[in-house]
């Protein structure tokens, strides 16, 4: 849990240098990719400041003085998440199903960690 979120910060000091460098094909996917690391950063970061439940379903969660340990699910709605990704994988549901705080959290969701097919999805 420590190392992604550091590895988070150390990526957008290194955006911001890379920003500066001369365009090249290769540097524009690398600043793509960047950039999309750094949209999940920000919404990261505003999530921390109001947690919502990432299954999707909207509750409020309770904010914990620890970002670190702050709760990412109501109780039991982690399995929904996992569920749902569950039937993306089965072509039982569309990707698009998967919301977009969750894709920008991944690092942070334990049963990915379990299940490499699941995090490809995210
Ligand atoms: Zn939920």
């Amino acid at each position: 849990m420590c190392a992604n979120i550091s590895e988070v910060f150390n990526g957008r000091m290194q955006t911001e240098q890379s920003e500066n460098a001369p365009p090249t094909r290769r540097s524009e996917g690398m600043r793509k990719a960047w950039a999309k690391r750094r949209m999940s950063a920000v919404m990261e970061a505003e999530w921390l400041q109001r947690p919502i439940c990432l299954c999707g379903c909207g509750q409020i969660l309770s904010r914990h003085p620890s970002t670190e340990r702050q709760p990412q699910f109501r109780r039991g709605h982690d399995a929904r998440l996992r569920s749902l990704a569950r039937k993306v994988l089965r072509r039982e549901a569309e990707p698009a199903a998967i919301p977009e705080i969750a894709r920008a959290m991944k690092s942070r969701l334990a049963f990915l960690l379990k299940e490499p097919e699941l995090a490809k999805l995210f």
